[in-house]
């Protein structure tokens, strides 16, 4: 009998949004509680890097981009 494992914070995730999370959504627990599984603690993020959003530090002086800022002309992106 094959053998799945089912995180209970992603089940809880899909009863509340009444359908089955899409291939790399990302539960979010709210209060960083991963043990806290209560639907108003799980948020979903679309993809993995739209959930590292959410592990930053709010208002974080020492704010870190993905990537380097690139230079072109006298355009910062
Ligand atoms: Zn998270």
């Amino acid at each position: 009998m094959p053998y799945k494992i089912v995180y209970l914070h992603r089940v809880v995730a899909e009863q509340t949004i009444c359908r089955k999370l899409r291939m790399g959504e990302v539960v979010h627990h709210l209060n960083g509680i991963a043990e806290d599984n209560s639907a108003d603690n799980l948020e979903i993020c679309s993809s993995a890097s739209v959930h590292r959003l959410h592990h930053r530090k709010p208002h974080s002086d020492n704010f870190q981009p993905d990537r380097p800022l690139e230079r072109e002309g006298d355009l910062w992106f």
